[in-house]
């Protein structure tokens, strides 16, 4: 049995666990809401998003917020946003009760893009994701084509991503 895949495993396992160890830098997903699908877009340079009506004229959305609780602790913190246009009340009560029922339904999101940097034990890697191929800068994902990263990546994010073929893994 190879040790070092033994040992990647179960480093995946606990980083799973370590949400903090990630940070996105930029993702881009859909996100399926009730009446249509919105493409919701993040990156750390350029803030948020999100195709939605309501994010045009306020700056933010059931489905950014949404995003935000789901992945909270893996993004920066987003400043208070100071809506463009003062919305009536009772839109606003009524997006933040869509956001909360969107962040506890994982599979409305589906990620199509992402770059994470992921603090290893010894050293921060980066994890890049588009449609299905997964690729990280560690030296263990140079010779096997999988590594702890991603699969602690796969099972954090769950449903909303593609599995990575993983043509070396032990069977
Ligand atoms: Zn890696």
């Amino acid at each position: 049995m190879d040790y070092g895949i033994i040992g990647q495993i179960a480093k995946a396992r606990r980083y799973a666990e370590e949400r903090h160890r990630v940070r996105f830098h930029a993702f881009k997903v859909s996100l399926a809401g009730d009446n249509h699908m919105h493409i919701i877009t993040y990156s750390e340079t350029s803030g948020w998003h999100c195709t939605s009506d309501f994010f045009r004229a306020h700056g933010w959305s059931s489905h950014t917020i949404a995003l935000e609780r789901i992945l909270q602790g893996m993004i920066a913190p987003t400043p208070p946003t100071e809506s463009k246009e003062l919305g009536a009340q009772s839109a606003i009560i009524s997006q933040i009760e869509k956001a909360k029922k969107y962040a506890s339904e994982p599979k409305r999101v589906r990620f199509h893009s992402f770059t994470a940097s992921f603090s290893g034990d010894n050293h921060t890697h980066t994890v890049r994701y588009e449609e299905g191929k997964w690729e990280c800068t560690c030296n263990f994902y140079k010779s096997h084509g999988w590594c702890s990263h991603i699969i602690a990546m796969e099972r954090i994010l769950g449903v909303m991503v593609a599995p990575a073929e993983r043509a070396a893994e032990p069977r």
